[in-house]
């Protein structure tokens, strides 16, 4: 990565602790690692951009196209109840986006991660799920491998 591309500080310009699933030369997807989360993942665009429409028109699909890969990788072997996609970057305005599988038992179902819990977790049901993480990664590295 160039050096003008990213920006000094940004913990995600130089992130060095990441579980990374799998990475090409524009980004990298990640495990987020959230004890109340198995399988939570983060895609993140490699150079220093802060907002989609700063990336071209063919950026913006290949970005994309990873996230939905996740998207794939996650209802194939987690089945949630739901996924979560998000966009934020207000606490880091380097472009990334989450996706989270979300279970109708998780401690903050029906609201979004980020709000108070609604009830403690189901250590077995979290056992269940971070049992399945290894077959997810290997799934959303067959994905990113057949296509991006
Ligand atoms: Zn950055």
């Amino acid at each position: 990565m160039a050096e003008d591309s990213l920006k000094p500080g940004c913990v995600l310009c130089r992130a060095t602790d990441e579980d990374i699933i799998v990475q090409n030369d524009k980004w990298r997807i990640i495990f987020v690692d959230d004890v109340h989360y198995p399988g939570f993942c983060r895609v993140i665009w490699k150079k220093h951009i802060r907002e989609m429409t700063d990336l071209s028109l063919e950026d913006r699909q290949v970005l994309m196209q990873a996230v939905w890969h996740v998207e794939t990788a996650l209802r194939k072997v987690m089945q949630p109840d739901k996924i979560n996609i998000a966009s934020l970057g207000n606490q880091v305005s380097h472009l990334h986006w989450h996706i989270i599988p979300r279970f109708n038992d998780d401690v903050h179902f029906p609201d979004p991660i980020w709000a108070a819990a609604k009830r403690s977790a189901k250590a077995d049901r979290l056992d269940s799920r971070k049992s399945l993480l290894p077959e997810l990664r290997k799934t959303i590295i067959a994905l990113c491998q057949n296509s991006y």
